[in-house]
């Protein structure tokens, strides 16, 4: 019930500015974000290496309209990628980037802009062996986002991204991106999204959920099954047996500070398990969506603030 003021509010500067403001909120963001430098990334990673876990660092950032703030995302990435090489944590790594945060919103070409902002993270990558997803950002942007996905993947093959099980079209596009080679993570979407193209009801997200997973298992790229959901991690496991997969041709992934004991155990089990680690101070809007998806965060968010 409360999913929607929420999203309404993860999108609103006024209310941005007043809970950030509030000292105690930052001692709660810490449950859900590594911490303000790429060094809190990179602790956060050599912790989760120590139990068979892997990363995506996603350096927060999203809707910039200021190409030098696009230009100093591209940096951070950078020197985290560089950082995590010099401690023998970047092979295999992957990053996170939303192409909103690298200038897909300046008012001149940011398409443009984005695409070359997000070709300086990919070099970066593959010089010391790490990879890059692209997270999906709300429906307006899935077209162009996919596009700078295929001019990205002519040069750097490897590039993956997000696909959003609510959204009516997703399904469709799991077919056109099931093909070798290709990355595709599936997650159910964390945007408030019209009826027009997005299914509404949880029930109806989660069928979805599953169509696309078979889609992807059955193909010959890389699935990875993102979410948090013991039904959908079970049929993700089920699906990828029945498709033959191994370990080392599909992974499950989950968020940093969200079920921890269970990404243990699927590390434990032999799967390949990757946490998202958001690291960086524009932590406003993810930590918003985090609230929003869960009333038991939200919660959370409000004992923490009551007890501090
Ligand atoms: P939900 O429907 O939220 O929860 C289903 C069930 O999972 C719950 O009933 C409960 O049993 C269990 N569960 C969920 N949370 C918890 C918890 N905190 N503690 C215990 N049990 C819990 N969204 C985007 O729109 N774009 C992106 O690019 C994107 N990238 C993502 C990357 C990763 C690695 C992950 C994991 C998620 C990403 N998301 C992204 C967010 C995603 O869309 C969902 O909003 C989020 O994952 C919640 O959905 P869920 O599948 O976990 O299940």
């Amino acid at each position: 019930m409360l999913r929607a003021p929420l999203l309404a509010v993860a999108r609103s500067r006024r209310m941005r500015a007043l809970i950030e403001a509030v000292p105690a909120t930052r001692a709660v963001v810490r449950r859900f974000v590594s911490g303000a430098d790429t060094a809190d990334a990179v602790r956060v990673a050599r912790e989760l290496a120590a139990d068979g876990r892997t990363i995506t660092i996603d350096h927060l950032g999203e809707d910039t309209t200021d190409a030098g703030q696009a230009a100093a995302t591209v940096q951070a990435y950078e020197q985290l990628l560089s950082a995590l090489a010099e401690q023998g944590l970047a092979d295999g790594a992957d990053v996170s980037v939303k192409l909103s945060a690298v200038g897909q919103f300046l008012p001149d070409d940011g398409e443009g802009v984005a695409l070359e902002n997000a070709r300086k993270i990919c070099a970066a990558a593959e010089a010391v062996g790490a990879t890059v997803t692209l997270d999906m950002e709300d429906h307006t942007t899935t077209d162009a986002t996919l596009g700078i996905l295929r001019k990205l993947r002519g040069e750097y093959p490897w590039v993956g991204a997000v696909l959003q099980a609510y959204l009516r079209r997703t399904e469709q596009d799991c077919r056109e991106l099931s093909g070798p080679g290709s990355r595709v993570r599936l997650c159910k979407g964390a945007y408030a999204e019209p009826e027009s193209v997005a299914f509404q009801d949880k029930s109806e997200v989660d069928k979805s959920y599953v169509r696309c997973l078979r889609v992807l298992m059955a193909g010959q790229g890389y699935p990875m099954v993102a979410s948090h959901d013991p039904r959908m991690i079970a049929i993700g496991q089920r699906l990828a047996a029945d498709a033959g997969r191994t370990p080392s041709d599909h992974e499950f992934q989950m968020l940093y500070g969200i079920r921890p004991e269970e990404q243990k155990r699927i590390a434990a089990a032999g799967a390949t398990m990757r946490v998202y680690v958001p690291c960086g101070n524009e932590w406003y809007g993810y930590f918003m969506r985090r609230l929003a998806e869960r009333p038991a965060n939200l919660a959370f968010f409000l004992r923490g603030l009551a007890t501090r």
